[in-house]
């Protein structure tokens, strides 16, 4: 099961990877966990991401290419899901080289579809766990309450502004990414409206498709 899950920001691919990750035993790789946690343990490349991670702009892909790369390996190139790379062409080219010479190519692509006005309903109402990274949702997942309540925060680029920027972004860098996978036959679209538990049936149905 080597699988990229694609999707704007907010339309749930976080939480249906971790919630994939956990019923299905695969490696949920996250770059934007991943960023977030290089910049909280104050590492080299936290410290050159974090502008960009804060304003919701894309990390230079050299520093986000090794953090996905190295988690990919560290699944022996089996059993994980990608989200939030690849989300520039080079990006997907550098991911599809990568793996191909590890005789691994990624065996599908789901692309979550939902409207922009879901999304920013979604993304304003979104808290995070500061140290786990794991998403709460104010109406639909709200944070256990013995969980310490200072450590669940809105991220910066959560924010209105930040989150229309980053539709924006998405709609110009990443829509070509989907076609590249449309060309290679591997994008599957799966429509994201519904119930949490609704749209993970599609996902899984999707996967045995592609999978078996
Ligand atoms: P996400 O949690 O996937 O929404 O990612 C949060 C932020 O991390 C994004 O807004 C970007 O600033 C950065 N980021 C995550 N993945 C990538 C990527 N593949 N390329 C560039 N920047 C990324």
């Amino acid at each position: 099961m080597r699988i990229i899950l694609f999707g704007p920001p907010g339309v749930g691919k976080g939480s249906q990877a971790q919630f994939l990750s956990e019923r299905e035993d695969v490696t949920h790789v996250s770059t934007g966990i991943l960023l977030r946690r290089a910049i909280e343990s104050g590492t080299d490349l936290g410290r050159k991401a974090q502008g960009y991670v804060e304003s919701g702009e894309l990390v230079p892909g050299v520093l986000v290419r090794s953090l996905a790369e190295d988690a990919v390996s560290a699944c022996n190139f089996e059993r994980y899901v990608l989200d939030g790379y690849p989300r520039t062409i080079e990006q997907a080219e550098w991911i599809d080289a990568f793996l191909e010479e590890n005789q691994a190519p990624i065996d599908t692509v789901l692309s979550l579809k939902v409207p922009n006005s879901v999304i920013v309903d979604r993304l304003s109402k979104r808290r995070v766990h500061k140290i786990t990274g794991e998403n709460f949702h104010l109406d639909f997942k709200p944070a256990p309450s013995d969980v310490d309540p200072s450590l669940i925060i809105q991220r910066t680029d959560d924010m209105p502004d930040a989150i229309q920027h980053r539709l924006e972004i998405y709609d110009e860098e990443t829509h070509p990414v989907q076609a590249y996978y449309r060309e290679r036959g591997l994008l599957r679209e799966i429509d994201g409206n519904g119930a949490f538990e609704e749209v993970y049936g599609r996902i899984l149905s999707a996967i045995r498709v592609s999978v078996s």
